[in-house]
């Protein structure tokens, strides 16, 4: 008895032992950097190549050009066969943007932006866009139009060659957020590519943001956004919102000013 009630004894010193151990460990000071531990790779190091080999869970398989160009498990928003996968943004109604028989559209003149019928959370996004040959307008007004992540986050499309605007409002920024890492684009009147990838924010259920969205960018294979943060909104006046959202629908910009800019081989990657 009296054996156990020692080892009973043992167990409570040790215990409150280790209670002071962890009470008296360092706090994370405020904003300081913690170093970071990979917990994975803690333990016993393995010494044969086979304990560092995994089998599962095996990745899909994806034929990168399976549908003219489009990944096989991609959404195809818009290969020059129709608008049926669109509507105006207004109205919801048939979209009056021009399509033309080389495959893509064209912004019509005043008639508003357009967006997908569906809807879409993260995504890999790839399309192409084209300024007119023949330029019109100066800074802002040459060649305006924009791809809208969930409908309120525009990556800007300009002719920027031998036009220069605010560097924030250029083409491939994140609309008066982040400025493009470089000027990528082709010569005016040809097709650029944009690859986007797209995390949405995240809203608690007070609607409160509590994780940011971002945005990669690569323009012409070229990358102009690094994993950058969405702060919220791109509104052409004021201060980024940040109305709580789910999924939301691809939208592309009518400007209103002649724009003329066409699009072509719009799909998504869900992700
Ligand atoms: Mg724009």
């Amino acid at each position: 008895m009296k054996k156990y009630l020692t080892g009973l004894l043992a167990l409570a010193l040790l215990a409150s032992c280790q209670e002071k151990v962890e009470v008296m460990e360092p706090e994370p000071v405020s904003g300081e950097p913690q170093p970071i531990v990979h917990e994975e790779y803690q333990g016993e190091e393995p010494t044969t190549p086979e304990e560092t080999e995994f089998y599962e869970p095996v990745p899909p398989t994806v034929q990168p050009y399976a549908q003219g160009g489009a990944p096989s498990d991609a959404v195809v928003l818009f290969d020059g066969s129709g608008f049926e996968n669109w509507q105006m943004v207004n109205d919801s109604s048939d979209v009056k943007w021009h399509l033309n028989d080389d495959g893509s559209m064209t912004v019509a003149d005043k008639t508003g932006d357009i967006q997908t019928k569906q809807e879409f959370g993260d995504i890999q996004l790839h399309l192409e866009w084209r300024s007119p040959a023949e330029i019109g307008g100066d800074g802002q007004h040459r060649a305006n139009s924009g791809v809208f992540l969930c409908g309120i986050y525009e990556v800007q499309v300009l002719d920027n060659n031998d036009n220069d605007t605010y560097v924030n409002g250029q083409v491939a920024s994140i609309y008066k957020q982040h400025v493009p890492l470089a000027k990528a684009s082709v010569p005016t009147g040809e097709w650029n590519t944009y690859d986007i990838i797209f995390h949405m924010p995240e809203f608690n259920e007070a609607g409160e943001k509590i994780k940011s969205g971002t945005l990669t960018v690569i323009h012409n294979g070229v990358l102009v956004q690094d994993h950058v943060e969405l702060k919220g909104t791109t509104p052409y006046i004021g201060w980024p919102d940040n109305p709580p959202h789910g999924k939301g629908p691809l939208r592309l910009q009518d400007h209103g000013d002649n724009s003329r800019v066409s699009y072509r081989n719009i799909w998504v990657r869900e992700l």
